[in-house]
């Protein structure tokens, strides 16, 4: 199964996408005692992997990802991967929903680099987060292979995996995604067929509880993913 995230910080307790670094860890402890292994998206998509296995993903590249996230997952020695806004990367620019500079910027490139080193992987969110289906022929390729592109180049790393913005997607999208040279490409809340393209993802909020949590991996677990 794959987990999907936003932010992880102790600042916001009512915002949807912010998860206290504490509850964090206790998902993550409470997935290894049911014996869950943590694996990288590549392993997951390799069939030979154990079935009992599991994701960390998280979406949009916060900074918060590398204060609060990643010493976590270091200590876990979990994989996750963080899917980031290319354009946004180093940049003053903030989500619309929030208004501190510091807490809510987006990555930088050395916190990147320092991630990569203790084995965090990084796929593409896109260039600018736009809805990809309002998006011409030129625009759409532009957001998928361009942003590929530039965060090979900045990372110095191949860029495997893709997620949609607003998990907005369909056929024609799927197909660019393909090829563009991705792997593959993870959704939320999506009701159709799932593939390589269409990975599902169990979308983990702020607001849900504990036990919310052990429901959401139970019923994926049900599900057989
Ligand atoms: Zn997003």
């Amino acid at each position: 199964m794959i987990l999907a995230y936003h932010r992880i910080n102790p600042w916001y307790r009512d915002d949807a996408l912010s998860v206290n670094p504490e509850i964090f860890e206790s998902h993550i402890k409470f997935l290894l005692e049911k014996g869950f292994k943590p694996v990288s998206l590549y392993d997951y998509l390799d069939e030979k992997v154990s079935d009992k296995k599991f994701c960390i993903t998280f979406d949009d590249g916060f900074a918060d990802n590398y204060f609060f996230a990643f010493p976590i997952l270091t200590k876990y020695n979990i994989k996750a991967t963080i899917f980031l806004i290319a354009h946004f990367i180093g940049t003053e620019k903030i989500h619309q929903k929030y208004t501190d500079r510091e807490k809510d910027r987006y990555l930088q490139w050395k916190e990147i680099h320092e991630m990569i080193k203790s084995g965090i992987d990084f796929g593409s969110h896109s260039l600018t987060h736009p809805d990809l289906t309002t998006l011409d022929k030129k625009q759409l390729w532009d957001e998928i292979f361009d942003s590929k592109r530039f965060l090979q180049k900045n990372i110095g790393r191949k860029i495997n995996f893709f997620c949609y913005p607003y998990g907005r997607q369909n056929e024609k999208i799927r197909q660019t995604v393909k090829n563009a040279g991705y792997l593959g490409a993870v959704v939320t809340n999506w009701k159709g067929k799932y593939d390589s393209y269409c990975l599902p993802r169990i979308g983990i909020y702020g607001h849900n509880s504990f036990f919310a949590f052990r429901i959401k991996i139970w019923l994926e677990k049900i599900r057989g993913r």
